[in-house]
């Protein structure tokens, strides 16, 4: 199927360079046109902002990006009045502008959120998409143009964090995970300009680390991570320091787990 992009179609050197796994960026569109809301799953650093990012782009759509925290809190997303110049005026946040104005909004680890950003979300994913705003008395009717996109990491997931199927089945979901390695280093490389060659050592040792996720370590490493290593190479530190500042310091703070992962580079690199 071929995809009908918006008429300002931007010049390609405005979208941000993404590389697909398969066919999210047709299912992505599909989802816009179709004004469904979007949940995309999988573990940090690989390539889920930056997805939403390029599809931003690629439609013409203004995207706005909430990293959510612990503390966020649904007015954060809706808004509040505040005092300006002594007067109480309501300043919209960023859900509210995106349904106002039409665009994508991106709530990155949704299930970090406090639990009244659900309560918001919910009229807004089903057929009514409407986002009532309280404290100004208004209901605002989304535009065709407004697209939700939540993502969240299921391996961090605990019972209190886990995002609840009433809100989960409210969304078309996508599944990412690291692509295999021969388009890993492929990213890579075109990220950080280091060549390919040089690449795919780091990607190689990536790939034992991730097998060693859920026993010694929490998270594997990311693309992110693989990125700023070779970056660190290709402005002239040595690999072994780049590896240890890049793939290995971030990962964990035990001693012993350190020193265990530094064999697993040491044969590698
Ligand atoms: P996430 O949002 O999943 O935590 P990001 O989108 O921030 O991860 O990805 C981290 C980095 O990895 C990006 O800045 C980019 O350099 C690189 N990256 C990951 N996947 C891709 C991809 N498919 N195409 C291009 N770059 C990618």
């Amino acid at each position: 199927m071929t995809l009908h992009l918006s008429a300002k179609a931007p010049s390609e050197a405005q979208v941000p360079h993404y590389i697909p796994a398969g066919n999210e960026c047709e299912l992505f569109e599909l989802a816009w046109k179709r004004k469904l809301p979007l949940l995309l799953k999988g573990p940090t650093g690989c390539g889920k902002t930056r997805f939403v990012s390029h599809m931003a782009a690629r439609l013409g759509l203004p995207l706005s990006t909430v990293s959510c925290h612990d503390d966020l809190a649904a007015a954060d997303l809706t808004g509040r009045y505040l005092l300006k110049g002594g007067d109480t005026v309501w300043v919209d946040g960023p859900l509210t502008r995106a349904v106002r104005n039409g665009g994508i909004c991106y709530l990155d680890e949704v299930v970090e959120a406090r639990k009244d950003v659900a309560v918001v979300l919910h009229p807004l994913t089903d057929d009514r998409r409407i986002l009532p705003l309280e404290r100004t008395g208004e209901t605002l009717e989304a535009p065709p143009e407004f697209m939700l996109v939540v993502s969240y990491n299921p391996g961090y997931q605990n019972i209190l964090k886990a995002l609840k199927p009433s809100t989960k089945q409210r969304f078309v979901a996508i599944e990412f995970d690291f692509l295999p390695k021969e388009q890993e280093i492929a990213i890579v490389s075109a990220e950080s300009g280091l060549e390919e060659r040089h690449v795919a050592p780091l990607v190689n040792l990536a790939h034992r680390l991730r097998a060693m996720k859920g026993h010694d370590l929490e998270e594997g490493v990311s693309t992110r991570l693989l990125v700023y290593c070779a970056s660190l190479i290709e402005s002239g530190l040595k690999p072994s320091e780049a590896v240890s500042a890049a793939l290995i310091e971030p990962l964990t703070d035990d001693a012993d787990v350190r020193l265990a992962l530094r064999e697993v580079a040491a044969a590698i690199i």
